[in-house]
């Protein structure tokens, strides 16, 4: 008989590959849609095992580091784990469900070179809104409203496109993205 582990909350999740469908599709909303299993599809798990992908990224050890992203990483979106869920993890603990922008700026940043945990080795130009709004439920399910600019505007927008299944390879949405959309700057 063939046993498969299901992984632990603690186990960190998986990157899906760039041509997984979780990438390009729209991440379902916690809070209005019947969740697909009652451990792995609940949000404690996959915010669990986000966190436990995140601190591996993060790990103060250079070893224990994934070689791809040397650079560590801000944010995790639950579709780059394979998971069609509007479920954002920020590096510093924050949890984002079900996440919706309020307002978007119309000034831009400077051009700006980003990379994407989902396209290893990739950097793209992008040129994001300076600042936006956004209001997401907690773990504890209470509301919760932001005003972000600069780095936390860009990384922001950055998950959100996620979830609507937009990524810096397939940015699809000039709200997230403004034109000039991303360009890649260095070859594939
Ligand atoms: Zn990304």
């Amino acid at each position: 008989m063939k046993h498969r582990r299901v992984p632990g909350p603690n186990d960190p999740a998986p990157l899906v590959p760039p041509s997984h469908p979780a990438l390009t599709r729209t991440a379902r909303r916690i809070f209005t849609s019947e969740l697909p299993d009652p451990v792995t599809g609940t949000p404690d798990y996959m915010i669990s095992r986000m966190r436990a992908l995140l601190a591996l990224l993060n790990s103060p050890t250079p070893r224990l580091r994934d070689p791809r992203f040397p650079a560590g990483a801000y944010a995790l979106a639950a579709p780059q784990c394979g998971w069609d869920w509007a479920v954002i993890v920020l590096a510093d603990g924050d949890v984002w469900l079900d996440p919706t922008l309020t307002h978007v700026s119309s000034t831009l940043s400077e051009p700006t070179p980003e990379q994407c945990l989902s396209y290893p080795g990739r950097t793209f130009t992008t040129r994001s809104p300076a600042s936006v709004s956004l209001t997401a439920y907690d773990e504890a399910h209470n509301l919760l409203e932001f005003d972000l600019g600069g780095l936390h505007a860009r990384i922001a927008l950055h998950e959100l496109a996620h979830l609507q299944g937009l990524t810096l390879a397939n940015p699809g949405n000039p709200r997230l993205w403004p034109p000039p959309l991303p360009s890649p700057s260095s070859p594939l």
